[in-house]
């Protein structure tokens, strides 16, 4: 199968050719042409298929009719709308539209929070053919009266089960009573929950569902292991693995406060590490990528949710700091490593209170993940109960312990808690305030 064959625009065949593509991946031979025969689509594939192509290509074509080089706003209506969770994967698609469809005289912007509104205004008064956006901003725009929905006649939600789950439903709702009833509508989603089935029914008009195989199927060139270890020991595993794996790795945390305290932890041992959640301003997030995907920040701690729509090639480490609540996300982590026949490792520390959640990556995988210890010293054991009596602050979710003083550096596995001069010296308080990123809740 070629892309000629799919029907595609010859100024779109050139911009695939531009980009070196030479077929159509699976979901792309799929999509595209139900598409362009205008039909709803309900998609189930996730990152790394080619999904964002798969609609890209056939709304650009469906849009080719409109494109014009004339000044006037007016000749520019917002015709396409595509909803996507993070600003990441906005660019990401953002991106892609003017990739594809550099050889057609369409406009389009990319729409996301945490930067400056103005600029935004203004080109959306320009006029603009494609819109690409999350839903928080893009309901901002619309309360001030900045776009108009109000000719859209293609809409796509990408990762539409990340966007309800990070609570968008609502903004969603709200954005819909803008829009023409008359559309096409394209909804990707890399999970079929429930919530998402329903979502489906109420906005696509009898959808044709395509489904590509899934990427649970992880690369078997990723090496899986588990370190079972007590919560309160899980940041003094991270440091001994990352000290004995010296090359670049991500981290996944699964709270913003668990991503900011951990790379601050990374720091003060002497590991180059930024942290990268929703919180972090647009311009910092920008940073900390470039440096990480051109090698010059060798740690990166990441939420699911900042580190969807990353693409960094041949990533040789993923640790899971903690295992997240649903198995699927598991794979899409690891799946940023062993990319492309390279060889991956993929490393979770599980506590306790995760085995559920072990259990349930295991099952989707297919098989048990393997395990490895990182046994503590005895004595730590022995000193534990003892420490904890005199403790005045309890522990975070995470095992992170508040009251405990901050070891600038990591010994063995797991080092000794027992005070080194050093720390006493530098007090708990200054230490605990570091790592919350303030004196408040140190005091
Ligand atoms: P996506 O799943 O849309 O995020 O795409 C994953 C990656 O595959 C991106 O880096 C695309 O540039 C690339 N890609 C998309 N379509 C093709 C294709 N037909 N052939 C080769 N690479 C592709």
């Amino acid at each position: 199968m070629t892309f000629s064959e799919l029907g595609l625009l010859p100024e779109l065949l050139s911009a695939v050719n531009d980009l070196g593509y030479t077929e159509p991946t699976p979901i792309q031979a799929q999509a595209i042409p139900r598409i362009l025969a205008g039909k709803d689509l309900l998609g189930a594939a996730q990152t790394g298929t080619g999904k964002t192509a798969g609609f890209t290509l056939p709304l650009l074509q469906r849009l080719a009719p409109h494109a014009n080089t004339s000044a006037s706003p007016a000749r520019h209506p917002v015709r396409a709308l595509v909803l996507a969770p993070t600003r990441e994967l906005v660019l990401q698609v953002y991106e892609s539209v003017r990739q594809y469809g550099k050889y057609l005289p369409l406009r389009a912007a990319a729409i996301y929070g945490g930067v400056d509104i103005k600029p935004q205004i203004e080109e959306l008064r320009r006029g603009v053919e494609i819109v690409v956006a999350t839903p928080g901003r893009l309901l901002d725009h619309l309360e001030q009266k900045t776009i108009q929905l109000n000719q859209v006649e293609f809409l796509v939600f990408d990762e539409a089960d990340r966007m309800l789950d990070m609570g968008f439903m609502p903004d969603i709702r709200r954005i819909m009573e803008r829009l023409p009833r008359e559309r096409q509508t394209v909804l990707f989603s890399a999970t079929f929950s429930p919530e998402i089935k329903k979502l489906a029914q109420q906005l696509l008009h009898e959808p044709e569902t395509i489904e590509v195989a899934r990427r649970n199927t992880v690369s078997e060139t990723i090496t899986h292991r588990v370190v079972r270890c007590e919560a309160a020991h899980k940041r003094d595993a991270l440091v001994e693995l990352l000290q004995r794996h010296p090359g670049q790795a991500l981290v996944f945390v699964d709270t913003k406060i668990a991503c900011g305290r951990l790379a601050s932890l990374l720091q003060r041992r002497g590991i180059q590490a930024e942290a990268i959640h929703g919180d972090k301003s647009q311009q910092q997030r920008f940073e900390v990528l470039d440096a990480f995907k051109n090698g010059t920040l060798r740690v990166l701690v990441a939420t699911d949710v900042a580190a969807r729509g990353l693409d960094i090639e041949e990533l040789p480490f993923v640790i899971n700091y903690a295992l997240p609540p649903n198995p699927e996300d598991y794979v899409h982590r690891v799946g940023r490593t062993g990319r492309a026949g390279h060889e991956g490792l993929a490393i979770s520390l599980v506590d306790a209170s995760e085995e559920e959640r072990l259990q349930a990556i295991e099952k989707l995988l297919g098989r048990p993940i393997p395990a490895e210890t990182l046994e503590p010293p005895p004595r730590e054991r022995r000193a534990e109960p003892a420490r904890r009596r005199t403790e005045r602050s309890g522990r975070a979710p995470d095992g992170f312990d508040f009251s405990r003083p901050y070891e600038p550096k990591a010994g063995a596995v797991l080092a000794t808690t027992k005070q080194q001069p050093e720390a006493r010296r530098a007090g708990s308080k200054k230490a605990v305030a570091v790592l919350l990123g303030g004196s408040g809740r140190a005091q």
